[in-house]
């Protein structure tokens, strides 16, 4: 019998072999969402541009506070005309409005009295007060966001805030999905026959994909049979840059995906020593790589989050690490140590002593229901006990999805 092979292991031989994306494309910022920066983005401004007011207030000479002063000028947000401020005089200005030269503080509305246009400010005024410096967010010059960056929504403000309206981005990668096995009937075709199952895998492979920002090509359904299945694997890898497939990937006889892609190019079939998930082909076809999920919906969930997406973010240039874990208090027990390393589908509750995770009760690898109800995966390494309220690691799939 092969020997299982540790997720780690399996991980370093899977992203040793990713050949990075070259291919560049410019996006506008406003569809950018969860694209990747193929280059440093420097500001060629300093933001703020100006050294601006961070209350609605009056401006002045922090050192003339405390004498009557003029008011001489309003100076409204997005105001161009603000002029020097003259000793003995101060300027009504309203937040994010520049400071006019001359002045170098401003006193918040509430502290201030005006009568017969003459200022008296309540307390203490220091200098540099209530300015926002400019600069101060980001200086013109450096460098914004890295290259392998992936955009998230406050990433895309930040990059209109230093003026850039197109991105340099890696052309999302296209990636063939394609679900094998002859029990498959897609929803809405028709009733199921006994024996038959709606293909789910292809949806959850797609939003998997998609959430990644990447191109899903739908490749349907591929029946058991051997001709068929080395056409549908050489079709997909004529179009995309990597195919996935589902299911086919035992040994039975009914399991045609290994014969055919080492037929086509090259292939090594791994029992992960992971819960749910055994086994996972990962090769090429021609130049384009496979990887070849299990069939069992949960186990296709999470080899696609463990292996598959570590390795797609790789080739998509993505630079940044994935898989943070964080820790919960377990709401459950393990009595019995597994001999693989197992990833619990749980939910999560926020309670004064921390996060609780709670195990969905039916942990089968058949059961997608596992999935849809949890928030995270408990990583349970092999050999592992765990008692109600012990410490344990999780894997958040808001990061993984
Ligand atoms: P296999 O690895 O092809 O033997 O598939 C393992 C199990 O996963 C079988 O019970 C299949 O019916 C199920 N399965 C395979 N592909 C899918 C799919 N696309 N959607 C739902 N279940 C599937
Ligand atoms: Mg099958």
């Amino acid at each position: 019998m092969t020997p299982l092979l540790a997720l780690a292991d399996a991980l370093e031989r899977v992203l040793a072999s990713v050949r990075p994306t070259q291919a560049i494309t410019e996006m506008g910022l406003i569809d950018a969402l969860g694209a990747v920066l193929a280059e440093d983005i420097l500001a060629t401004v300093p933001v703020p541009g100006d050294d601006n007011s961070a209350m609605d207030g009056y401006a002045l000479r922090s050192a003339e506070a405390d004498t009557g002063l003029r008011v001489v000028q309003r100076i409204p947000a997005g105001s161009t005309e603000a002029v020097e401020l003259t000793p003995g005089t101060a300027a009504r200005i309203f937040t994010g409005a520049a400071i006019p030269p001359g002045a170098d503080a401003v006193v918040m509305q509430e502290n201030c009295s005006v009568l017969d246009d003459v200022l008296t400010v309540s307390g203490p005024v220091e200098p540099a007060q209530n300015v926002r410096p400019r600069g101060q967010d980001i200086a013109a010059g450096s460098t914004v966001l890295k290259r392998g960056r992936v955009l998230r929504p406050q990433d895309m403000g930040l990059l209109a805030s230093v003026g850039c309206a197109r991105v340099p981005v890696y052309t999302p990668l296209k990636v063939a999905v394609l679900s094998t096995g002859d029990e498959l009937v897609e929803p809405g075709d028709s009733k199921l026959r006994r024996g038959q199952l709606y293909n789910s895998n292809r949806y959850t492979l797609a939003g998997l994909v998609r959430s990644l920002g990447m191109t899903c090509i739908d490749g349907g359904i591929v029946p058991d049979d051997p001709e068929a299945t080395a056409q549908a694997l050489a079709e997909a890898a004529e179009t995309a840059d990597c195919v996935i497939t589902s299911g086919g990937v035992s040994v039975g006889e009914e399991d045609h995906v290994k014969a055919q892609v080492e037929r086509l190019g090259q292939l090594d079939l791994w029992k992960l020593a992971i819960k749910p998930g055994k086994p996972l082909a990962f090769g090429r076809i021609g130049n384009t790589p496979f990887i070849g999920l299990p069939g069992n919906p949960s186990s296709v969930f999470v080899t696609f989050c463990l292996v598959a997406r570590p390795f797609l973010r790789r080739m998509q240039g993505v630079t940044e690490p994935d898989g943070v874990r964080l820790q919960a208090l377990a709401g459950f027990a393990v009595n019995k140590p597994g001999g693989r390393q197992d990833y619990l589908r749980v939910s999560l509750e926020s309670t004064p002593a921390g996060l609780r995770a709670h195990r969905f009760d039916n942990q089968s690898s058949g059961v997608l229901s596992s999935v849809s109800y949890s928030d995270a995966l408990a990583v349970v390494p092999p050999g592992t006990t765990i008692a109600e309220g012990d410490v344990i690691d999780i894997l958040l799939l808001d990061l993984l999805t």
